[in-house]
C-alpha cells in the first residue's frame, strides 16, 4: 500500500471504531457533498438539527404567540438558566455563577474591569502577546483608562503561557493577569490551576479566556479555584453567527463592581427607581435586554455533549489532533509544512495549526473547493477538529487537498 492508501485506510478504521461517530449525523450539512472537509468547527461550529426546530418553535410559538407574556414566561429567566447547564456539562461550575450575555470581548472588558476595582493600589496587568487581539486591545484600553501598566509575556510560537513563566513575572503590583485557555493559534492548552495559584500567590486575580477550550475539552472552574472567565458560544458550542458569549463569576467573587450598570443588572429593573443598585448573584454581571434569539440554539449543543459525555468529547479530540499531526507528518513535510501546535496531547486543544509560506493563496483554494480550515497570519492553516462533527475520513480529505495545492503551487 502507499503511504496515502495507508492513512486513508486509518481514516476509515478510526471512523468505524469511533464511538462518537453517529453523533455526525445530527449536524444540518453533514451529507452536503460540496463540502469536503470541514475544518472549521473552531470558529463556526455546524448547526445541529435540533436547533431549527427549536429557533422554529421560537419564532412561531413563544414570540410569535406569545408575544410579549414571554419575557415573564422564560425568556428574562433564560440567560441564568443556560448559564446553569453550560455550568454544570461544560464548566464544571456550580449553579448561580454563569451568565450568557454580551459578546466575549464586552464580557472581557466588564469582569477585567471588576478585577481591577477589586485590587485597588494595585497597577499592573499580566497578558501575552500571542493573546487573541480583543483580550490584548481591552488590557490596553483599561491602562489608558485607569492608568495602569501592562506586563507583556511572550511565549513561544507552538506554545503558550507556562506557569513557571506567569510566576515570574507576577508581583505585589499585579492587580490583574489575563490569559486564554487555549491558545487561539498554536492551541496551547494552558495548566489553568497551577497558573491561577501562581497568580493568587501573588494577590492577583485571573481572568480566563475560554473561547477555543468550552465544548470540547473537560473544565473545572469550581475545582480549579478560578476567579472569573469569559467565553464565546459559536465555535465548539455552535451557538450561531454572533451568538452571545458566556461570563463565570465565583460566587464569593459576585460583590465586585462591574462597569456597564444597565437596568437588567439592578435590584429591581421593572421598578425604573432613581440611582443604580446592583443586583445580587451573577444577574448584577448581565447590563441590557438578553439577546434571546441568539443564544437559543447554544441550548441544543449543550445537550448533545451531556448525552455524549465531555470525557468522550476530549477522547475523540485528542484522537482526531492526534491523527492530522500524523497526517501532516506523512504527507506534508516534504513539503516545508511546520507544525506551529504542542506535539504533546497534554499540551494541545483541539486545533492543530501548521505554517508555510504558501497558506495564505492555499487557504483561498482549498475554499473554492469546499476543503474550508481558516488561515491565521502570517502563514498558518488552522484544521479545527470540532468532535462531535468532524470524522477522521474529513480530516484525510483535508490533508490531501493541502498537498495537492502546494503540488500545484
Ligand atoms: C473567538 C475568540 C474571541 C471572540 O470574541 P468575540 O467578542 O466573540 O468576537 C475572543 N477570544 C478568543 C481567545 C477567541 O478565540
Amino acid at each position: 500500500m502507499t503511504a496515502d492508501a495507508q492513512l486513508a485506510d486509518r481514516a476509515r478504521t478510526l471512523d468505524a471504531t469511533d464511538p462518537l461517530a453517529a453523533y455526525r449525523s445530527r449536524f444540518v450539512g453533514h451529507d452536503d457533498e460540496s463540502v469536503t472537509a470541514y475544518l472549521d468547527g473552531n470558529s463556526l461550529g455546524r448547526p445541529l438539527a435540533a436547533s431549527v426546530d427549536r429557533v422554529r418553535d421560537l419564532m412561531l410559538q413563544q414570540w410569535g404567540g406569545r408575544l410579549i407574556r414571554a419575557w415573564d414566561e422564560g425568556w428574562l429567566a433564560l440567560p441564568e438558566r443556560i448559564g446553569d447547564e453550560l455550568g454544570r456539562v461544560v464548566l464544571g461550575a456550580a449553579p448561580g455563577q454563569c451568565v450568557v450575555a454580551d459578546s466575549t470581548t464586552v464580557l472581557l472588558y466588564k469582569l477585567a474591569r471588576a478585577a481591577i476595582a477589586a485590587r485597588p493600589g494595585r497597577r499592573r496587568i499580566l497578558v501575552d502577546r500571542d493573546n487573541f487581539p480583543s483580550d490584548r486591545f481591552i488590557v490596553e484600553g483599561i491602562a489608558a483608562e485607569c492608568g495602569l501598566e501592562l506586563d507583556w509575556l511572550e511565549p513561544p510560537h507552538a506554545g503558550g503561557v507556562t506557569a513557571e513563566a506567569v510566576r515570574a513575572a507576577v508581583g505585589p503590583d499585579t492587580a490583574l493577569v489575563l490569559l486564554s485557555h487555549v491558545a487561539y493559534r498554536s492551541g496551547y492548552l494552558a495548566d489553568i490551576p497551577s497558573i491561577t495559584t501562581a497568580a493568587h500567590d501573588a494577590g492577583a486575580l485571573v481572568l480566563w479566556d475560554l473561547c477555543h477550550s468550552a465544548g470540547v475539552l473537560p473544565v473545572e472552574l469550581d475545582a480549579w479555584g478560578v476567579d472569573l472567565a469569559a467565553g464565546c458560544s459559536y465555535k465548539y458550542l455552535n451557538g450561531g453567527p454572533g451568538a452571545p458569549a458566556w461570563a463565570y463569576v465565583r460566587t464569593e467573587h459576585q460583590h465586585f463592581q462591574q462597569p456597564i450598570q444597565g437596568w437588567l443588572g439592578s435590584t429591581e429593573p421593572f421598578e425604573m427607581g432613581q440611582g443604580y443598585q446592583p443586583a445580587g448573584g451573577i444577574r448584577r454581571f448581565a447590563s441590557g435586554t438578553p439577546p434571546i434569539l441568539g443564544m437559543t440554539a447554544i441550548q441544543d449543543m449543550i445537550a448533545l455533549i451531556d448525552e455524549a459525555g465531555l470525557a468522550a468529547v476530549r477522547d475523540k479530540s485528542v484522537a482526531l489532533t492526534e491523527f492530522a499531526i500524523e497526517a501532516v507528518q506523512a504527507a506534508l513535510a516534504d513539503f516545508g509544512v511546520a507544525i506551529a501546535s504542542p506535539l504533546d496531547a497534554a499540551e494541545r486543544g483541539g486545533h492543530v495549526t501548521i505554517d508555510h509560506p504558501a497558506f495564505k493563496h492555499v487557504t483561498v483554494r482549498l475554499w473554492e473547493q469546499g476543503v474550508i480550515p481558516d488561515f491565521r497570519e502570517p502563514d498558518g492553516i488552522r484544521l479545527g477538529l470540532s468532535p462531535l462533527s468532524t470524522s477522521f475520513a474529513e480530516v484525510w480529505r483535508g490533508i490531501a487537498a493541502i498537498r495537492a495545492e502546494l503540488e500545484r503551487a
